[in-house]
């Protein structure tokens, strides 16, 4: 079966194989990216796929494309190249019967302490064994990954793969287990705009939004310490509402592929990503439009709020107060 579209018809155009993790705090644009990236002939958008074992198993969740994850054709197709590649037999189910996400639970509070700092801390080589020794589940789960990444490539024809999971651990290992093909892109967008995102939600105080975001941005922060700069691009959610044409091409130019104007439209193209903003089941051409409610939503009350708990963070990143 055809798994991309007719606009993917040109498949393996160009790019070298590549995983590039859409990292930052929610509501900061990622799905965004994330469905534009995937109109590139080379690149294919998986969304938060940590969770696609979750999502198999409990059924409670679709896929972008409307099926449950467990009877996705994209998925049971991607499945069926698992299960080839791990040499199990056809009554094994790999979306069930693997993990891909680093399930906190699988290491114990200490472990995962000591984790945590070497991750950070530790280089490359040092960071992979230890992560292995501390939390051997993890580094299953990461090691289960690059087996479910290269599937995904080989079933699509794809070289870029785009993981949005976010998790900060995740990004962490997947760059100390595969560092020639990680690429970080770092969403952000102003702390005041993600915070009454999350006020309109769920009813939060500012303190708790504000302390969230910027918990969520040091982790991210954190995590990509020790990557080197030419693995890493930051890319505001604000410049590409504003200038869709001017930061795609940047983040082609990042990711090793050529600039394909279909990646400006947010066309409905055949999505197969697992999470994220509900926007991603919207059907038909959709505009790309600068969401700046907070201008109007938050009080002068808020403001300072925010700029109590997270105001150096967010000049940290650009945006002035
Ligand atoms: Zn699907």
């Amino acid at each position: 079966m055809t798994i991309r579209n007719s606009m993917h018809d040109d498949s393996k155009t160009d790019g070298q194989d590549l995983v590039a993790f859409i990292g930052g705090s929610g509501r900061s644009g990622s799905t965004l990216i994330d469905l534009m990236l995937n109109n590139h002939p080379s690149v294919q958008s998986v969304g938060e796929v940590h969770r696609l074992n979750l999502y198999a198993r409990e059924n409670n969740e679709p896929c972008t494309c409307g099926s449950p994850v467990s009877e996705c054709p994209f998925w049971l197709e991607v499945e069926s190249e698992v299960r080839r590649r791990l040499g199990w037999s056809a009554e094994r189910h790999p979306l069930h019967e693997t993990e891909i996400m680093l399930v906190r639970e699988d290491v114990h509070p200490t472990l995962a302490l000591m984790q945590k700092a070497m991750m950070l801390a530790a280089p490359r080589r040092v960071g992979r064994w230890m992560n292995g020794l501390l939390a051997p589940a993890h580094q299953r789960a990461i090691e289960m990954s690059l087996v479910w990444h290269d599937a995904i490539r080989s079933v699509t024809g794809t070289s870029v793969i785009i993981d949005s999971s976010k998790d900060a651990r995740r990004l962490k290992a997947l760059y100390l287990n595969a560092p020639g093909q990680f690429r970080l892109i770092n969403m952000v967008r102003d702390g005041r705009a993600v915070s009454a995102s999350a006020i309109r939600r769920t009813g939060m105080s500012m303190k708790q939004a504000a302390y969230e975001w910027k918990r969520s941005q040091r982790h991210t922060r954190l995590s990509s310490y020790g990557i080197p700069s030419g693995k890493k691009m930051m890319i505001h959610y604000e410049a590409l509402c504003r200038d869709p044409e001017a930061t795609m091409t940047k983040a082609c130019a990042f990711l090793g592929v050529r600039f394909h104007p279909e990646m400006l439209t947010l066309r409905k193209s055949e999505a197969h990503n697992i999470g994220g903003n509900p926007m991603r089941f919207k059907t038909g051409d959709r505009e790309i439009k600068l969401d700046e409610r907070w201008r109007e939503q938050l009080s002068e009350k808020e403001l300072l709020e925010f700029d109590r708990v997270a105001g150096d963070e967010n000049r940290r990143l650009g945006y002035d107060s």
